[in-house]
């Protein structure tokens, strides 16, 4: 049997720290779950996110969701999910502005009128993308990990590597249990400094550990999921 300190309980477990993790966390946290994030960083700072460089898509000069979703659809060349990408064409832009910006404090570059200076980037019919010289993501890990630090439903768990998710049907002595309907109730966590693994169990887990192919694409389907609580387990890419 497992000693008590093997075994972690939380209501939701996201794994990832980048910009749909931590986005994810602290939304979750700001409507009152206790939320665990695992990082297999040595530091919450440490993801793909921090390296970003050309910025972020928002919106143009007489720009509309319609347009965002036409470009990014003909962009993807039929690869892209149309129901998500009309997710991101009207969800993501005003998470740009309320989260990003007002929220977290991000302080996207402004031209000389004082508004936003908007970028004109590859497969994109007009400028709209928001930055932060060439280190968006270095400016926004710098605001999302203070955030998530200083707020107190979250638990954050550096140099963890998620190893496996805990569920049910696979570990069941039951064979005919793979066939029932899957769900998820935690992960298995490597703590690098020790070796040691710990069972994490959560009512909801959260996989946010990359795949995203641009990062307002995960400001949307944080978005998603923080509206469906009660779904066993969510994928945020
Ligand atoms: C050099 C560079 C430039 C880029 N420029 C842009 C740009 O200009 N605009 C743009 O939109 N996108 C850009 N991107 C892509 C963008 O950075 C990513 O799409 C985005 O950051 C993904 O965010 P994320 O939160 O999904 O994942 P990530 O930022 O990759 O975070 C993944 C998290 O999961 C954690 N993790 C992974 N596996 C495990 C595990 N098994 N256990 C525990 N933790 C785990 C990682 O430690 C990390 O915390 C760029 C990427 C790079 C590398």
């Amino acid at each position: 049997m497992a000693a008590a300190e093997d075994v972690l309980e939380t209501e939701v477990l996201v794994i990832g720290c980048g910009i749909a993790g931590a986005t994810a966390a602290l939304r979750l946290a700001e409507a009152g779950r206790a939320v665990t994030v695992v990082t297999r960083g040595a530091q919450p700072e440490e993801a793909n996110t921090n390296y970003a460089q050309g910025g972020i898509i928002y919106r143009g000069e007489g720009d509309c969701p319609e347009r965002l979703a036409g470009d990014v659809l003909r962009a993807g060349a039929g690869h892209s999910l149309p129901a998500a990408v009309h997710i991101l064409a009207n969800e993501g832009p005003p998470l740009v502005k309320d989260f990003l910006a007002e929220r977290l404090g991000v302080a996207f570059d402004t031209g000389p009128d004082g508004r936003w200076s908007l970028a004109l980037e590859g497969g994109h019919s007009l400028p709209r993308i928001v930055h932060v010289a060439d280190a968006t993501g270095r400016a926004v890990m710098a605001a999302l990990a203070p955030a998530l630090r200083a707020e107190r439903r979250v638990t954050l768990l550096a140099g963890h590597t998620a190893v496996d998710l805990l569920t049910p049907s696979h570990h069941a002595r039951n064979r005919q249990a793979v066939y029932a309907p899957q769900s998820c109730v935690g992960a298995y966590l490597l703590e690098q400094a020790t070796g040691r693994v710990r069972r994490c169990l959560a009512r909801h887990t959260l996989l946010a550990t990359g795949l995203l192919r641009c990062v307002v694409g995960g400001l949307a389907c944080m978005r998603l999921v923080a509206r469906r609580p009660v779904a066993r387990m969510l994928l945020a890419f």
